[in-house]
């Protein structure tokens, strides 16, 4: 044996692009994945809303009605509920193919990764807060306070994540630390195809009614396929209609682009119900 290590094998490259769907339909606002999310990710998990300057969610919750449109009537009020976390944006410009967010962070402490996921590393960020002025999502939330964890929280922190520190601007990153975990396993026993790496971020995992789904856009036999879900007349993106425009009005469609109107959000939202698309879409059609 001449005691020579085994050349590595090459990994192979990222061919995957993560996203998410969440039918809202199905959505009964239990919360389930909000506390999932924290829990993974190290979020203190508050009692209650008193201190709401404190407490951090990657995941909010949103409720959205119709209650106060021009000419709602008693009895016709609907609600439904809406998970909305970082929209994972692969932006829109072929010169600067960033996300709003990455485009102006000057530490790099936000950065899109081959496989679409917009990352956050919490030690590097110096609390600047570019990025959470540039996000048109509002899907940052900066830490003025030092996180405190309590009770059993504290002997169930997450050890594949660090704990924020004050001044640092933290958001979701579709539990990336998951999917490295699940590739480590497999580059441990020899395996180096990295496309064959699957993962469920935590709050897909927690949703007891199915209304989240994660996977590939580009594979044709993920539960996210994207050409299906531009198809389906259920799929809305928070920046719906100028989708729609791609079809009928290409012109209003490209000045739009051009102007950087467009994150080109990878999470896709799906619903029945014609008010809540309307409600949905934050650009208002031509
Ligand atoms: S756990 Fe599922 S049903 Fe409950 S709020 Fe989250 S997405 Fe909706
Ligand atoms: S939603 Fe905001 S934080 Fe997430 S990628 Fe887009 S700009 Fe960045």
């Amino acid at each position: 044996m001449s005691g020579q290590e085994a050349p590595k094998k090459k990994v192979s490259d990222m061919k995957r692009l993560w996203g998410m769907s969440i039918d809202l339909d199905k959505c009964t606002g239990c919360g389930a994945c909000q506390v999932a999310c924290s829990q993974e990710n190290n979020m203190p998990i508050f009692e209650d809303d008193s201190d709401l300057p404190k407490r951090v969610v990657f995941l909010d919750l949103m409720k959205v009605t119709n209650e106060m449109d021009k000419g709602a009537k008693f009895g016709d009020v609907k609600v439904a509920y809406l998970p909305k976390m970082c929209m994972q944006c692969a932006g829109n410009d072929p010169d600067n193919p960033y996300p709003p967010c990455v485009s102006v962070c000057p530490v790099v402490a936000t950065d899109i990764g081959d496989d679409g996921v917009v990352s956050q590393i919490w030690s590097r960020c110096i609390g600047c807060r570019y990025c959470q002025a540039s996000c048109p999502y509002e899907a940052r939330v900066f830490h003025w306070w030092k996180p405190v964890y309590e009770g059993s929280f504290k002997e169930g922190l997450n050890p594949d994540v660090s704990v924020s520190s004050r001044g640092a601007v933290v958001k979701c990153t579709f539990c990336s630390h998951i999917w490295k975990r699940e590739r480590d396993r497999m580059i441990a026993k020899g395996i180096t195809d990295i496309n064959a790496v699957q993962y469920t971020p935590s709050c897909v995992s927690s949703c007891p009614t199915g209304a989240m789904k994660f996977g590939d856009l580009k594979d044709p036999r993920s539960p996210v396929y994207e050409e299906k879900l531009r198809r389906d007349p259920r799929a809305v993106r928070l920046v719906h209609s100028i989708d729609e425009l791609r079809d009928t009005n290409p012109a209003e469609y490209d000045r739009r682009m051009k102007i950087k109107q467009f994150p080109n959000p990878k999470v896709w939202y799906l619903t029945g119900s014609e008010w809540l698309r309307k409600k949905l879409s934050v650009f208002e059609k031509s």
